[in-house]
């Protein structure tokens, strides 16, 4: 059994698969309490892998995110592959703090101020900008590195952070922008 917050169907809002259609697990509860974090992730219904996956095969898009809350808590290498058995494309948003299944096909991690990183393998790099020194998230290895705003309040200054260090890209969360869940 897991603990489930939501299971929805909408696109990709941030980062690299911005626009892409995907099938959202939520997982319930994180370890960090960021100030700024803008998800109800606490509520949830324990669930079972059956039911979990017969939600998720209610919709027609090959991706699936796991999300959260901190979804490192609840999942392992069996659930993973059950996704995989129906043909799910598997990314997580995880804050990098848990180890994780080695069968995940796509790691996006948001570093958090006091979470010492335990993931080892990142295939994106998702800074929240709100201030800290940047130069700090430079040695960890990614595929691709994203700096975001704050809950959309400081995008100029990370325009001008962008500009300044051209290895970063501009995530937005364009769910936001456009109303979508
Ligand atoms: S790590 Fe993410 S989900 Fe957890 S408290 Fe921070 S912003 Fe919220």
């Amino acid at each position: 059994m897991r603990k489930i917050n939501e299971i929805f169907y909408s696109l990709q809002g941030e980062g690299y698969y911005t626009g892409t259609p995907a099938v959202f697990i939520r997982f319930s509860g994180c370890n960090l309490k960021c100030s700024f974090c803008d998800t109800q992730h606490e509520n949830g219904v324990m669930m079972t892998d059956e039911a979990i996956l017969a939600e998720v095969c209610k919709y027609p898009a090959k991706m699936v995110v796991l999300t959260g809350g901190e979804p490192g808590l609840w999942i392992d290498e069996a659930f993973v592959e059950l996704l995989h058995s129906v043909d799910k494309y598997v990314s997580i948003e995880t804050n990098g703090t848990r180890h994780l299944p080695v069968n995940l096909d796509w790691v996006t991690c948001s570093p958090k101020k006091g979470g010492a990183l335990k993931v080892t393998h990142i295939d994106e790099l998702k800074v929240v900008y709100e201030g800290q020194d940047i130069s700090m998230y430079e040695g960890i290895s990614a595929l691709h590195y994203f700096l975001q705003p704050c809950s959309g309040k400081n995008t100029a200054e990370v325009v001008s952070y962008i500009l300044e260090h051209p290895r970063w890209r501009l995530s937005l969360q364009t769910h936001k922008l456009i109303d979508i869940p």
